[in-house]
């Protein structure tokens, strides 16, 4: 079963959320072929619950507060998103690392929250376009790995999925090759086994998130190291998000 992973960033009013969700519960039906994960900004997830009651769906918020107490103005802990019926969470988007200044300190904390707060974690990884031109993949991802799942039991990479992003190829219609894809998923899974074990290695779910779309899925579909996909902007239609779904469903 593949994993597919909607990323509606800062978009859709909860107005805008339930019309979106009334047509893709009306076109899509559950399946054993994908496993459809939707990740809405916090406005939208209450309605997105109620319309996602009893379908095959998991809801899912962009970001949770590093801190489960304290003043903290602004922000949402995970025991307001379990409460609100969230399954898993978002962490270290390479938007957020960039523009608020996510460390990989706060990543790691606020994994070890959203576990605590029985939330299932999409771990963002990727490294930046200069990082790719000066052959740097394999160093930024074994550290942001290792800095990020510090601490943490083997048992509980049960309940991480991680995002394979290459920065530069975020919102920019450019992506890495299949090849180069599935290259940087093995390098993931020798990470987790060298610091965890083969047999976490072999079962830790990765996805690839970059400009998916309607015309590359094709040729993804078949990545060998990868479970699936996080789509952003490619999701924000319907019909072209459906196209993707019913392509990976293939
Ligand atoms: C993302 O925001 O995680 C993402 C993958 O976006 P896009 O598909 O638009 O590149």
């Amino acid at each position: 079963m593949k994993k597919i992973i909607a990323n509606f960033k800062m978009n859709f009013t909860p107005s805008m959320t339930k019309e979106y969700l009334i047509q893709l519960l009306a076109r899509y039906a559950d399946s054993d072929k994908v496993k459809l994960c939707l990740s809405f900004p916090y406005t939208s997830l209450a309605i997105a619950k109620f319309l996602l009651d009893k379908r095959k769906i998991s809801l899912g918020a962009q970001n949770i507060c590093d801190e489960e107490e304290g003043k903290n103005t602004g922000e949402i802990n995970g025991a307001m998103l379990k409460d609100a019926g969230v399954n898993y969470v978002i962490i270290g988007h390479s938007e957020r690392r960039k523009k608020f200044k996510e460390d990989n300190k706060s990543i790691n904390h606020k994994i070890k929250i959203a576990l605590k707060n029985g939330l299932s974690v999409i771990l963002c990884v990727g490294e930046s376009l200069a990082d790719y031109n000066t052959l740097k993949t394999f160093d930024v991802l074994t550290e942001q790995l290792e800095a990020a799942l510090k601490g943490l039991y083997e048992n509980e990479l049960e309940n991480i999925t991680i995002a394979y992003e290459p920065i530069w190829a975020i919102g920019t219609g450019i992506t890495p090759t299949a090849a180069e894809i599935d290259k940087a998923c093995k390098t993931i899974r020798n990470v987790i086994k060298e610091d965890f074990s083969q047999k976490a290695s072999e079962n830790i779910e990765i996805v690839y998130g970059g400009s998916v779309n309607t015309k590359n899925i094709s040729k993804f579909k078949n990545l060998k190291y990868s479970n699936g996909f996080l789509v952003g902007g490619a999701c924000l239609d319907l019909g072209a998000f459906l196209q993707i779904i019913s392509t990976i469903e293939k």
